[in-house]
């Protein structure tokens, strides 16, 4: 395969990948719902569930997205230093958007800020958003396609604490802000925490904790601990699927971190919703591909 044709299979794969993204769950993600859909008790948490199950298999049957808001699409890039396309990724990226809005199709949710234009094609000033990693001594990619909609993960906030409020201002920052706007986001929810030494970092760890697989820890015991904590107190509020009440709140809190200055504790925070697209493809150096987040799925 030349280089144009491995340009060309990587756009229409990472289109396909993208389509089929919007339109299937991950496995983690099925499996949860179901855990919390069988521990309800109540009639109307049930009926919600059920509806939800409903919307997944419609979404399967159908071909059509899981939600109507396919969101802004955002690609978290793990990329091996030897991998023969590295030159062309982000624009490739930014080819694939464009061809599977027209596919699947996905809502062009792109607005040019200022012009108050919407582009009609989910592309348009650094979007589709591009996350970078570098993987020394590889010749693949590993590839997060998230969906990142109106209502869930996009009004994310994030503040510097003074130094004194420390881990129990990260705590009251989070449940201040989940039993505000959180429930913005349709519960069950996927609760992602930053906590650095400044506002950007904070923000983009609790983003990148979403991408974490449901039931990951911490690598840190504390932070396991405290992940633990804050997820057993959301569930103790009781929001249930839709916000509607039952006995749980979350499908799981997520933290990453980075160390902090000594004076700062910055804290961010990213909610997913209980239609949590976010899917996970690595490609080899001959752009054979297997999606990591979907057992068996072939796009
Ligand atoms: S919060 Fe999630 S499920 Fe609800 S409308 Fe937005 S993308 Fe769809």
């Amino acid at each position: 395969m030349d280089r144009t044709q491995a340009r060309n299979t990587f756009i229409d794969l990472i289109a396909r990948f993208t389509d089929y993204s919007s339109k299937h769950l991950p496995d983690d993600v099925r499996t949860k719902l179901k855990e919390l859909g069988d521990r309800e008790d109540s009639q109307m948490a049930k009926i919600i569930y059920t509806a939800m199950f409903d919307d997944i298999k419609m979404a399967d049957a159908l071909n059509r997205p899981v939600c109507q808001d396919t969101g802004v699409i955002q690609y978290f890039v793990r990329v091996g230093t030897k991998f023969p396309l590295i030159d062309e990724i982000e624009d490739g990226l930014r080819e694939a958007v464009k061809k599977a809005t027209e596919i699947a199709p996905l809502r062009p949710n792109a607005v040019e800020v200022f012009d108050e234009k919407n582009t009609g094609n989910n592309v348009g000033t650094r979007i589709p958003w591009i996350d970078w990693e570098i993987m020394p001594n590889r010749d693949d990619v590993e590839i997060y396609c998230y969906m990142a909609g109106g209502g869930c993960s996009l009004p994310g906030t994030a503040k510097v604490l003074m130094p004194l409020e420390g881990y129990e201002g990260v705590v009251k920052f989070v449940f201040d802000q989940i039993t505000s706007y959180g429930i913005n986001a349709c519960p069950p929810l996927l609760v992602g925490i930053g906590i650095a030494g400044s506002v950007e970092v904070a923000a983009k760890l609790s983003k990148k904790a979403l991408l974490r697989p449901l039931g990951s820890h911490n690598s840190n015991p504390r932070g396991a601990e405290l992940e633990a904590r804050i997820e057993q107190g959301l569930n103790d509020l009781h929001i249930g699927p839709g916000g509607l009440s039952g006995r749980s709140s979350v499908m799981g809190v997520h933290i990453e971190q980075a160390a902090r200055h000594p004076a700062t504790i910055a804290v961010g925070l990213s909610t997913g919703c209980w239609a949590h697209r976010r899917a996970l493809i690595r490609i080899d150096a001959s752009m054979g591909y297997e999606v990591i987040s979907h057992r068996g799925a072939k796009i």
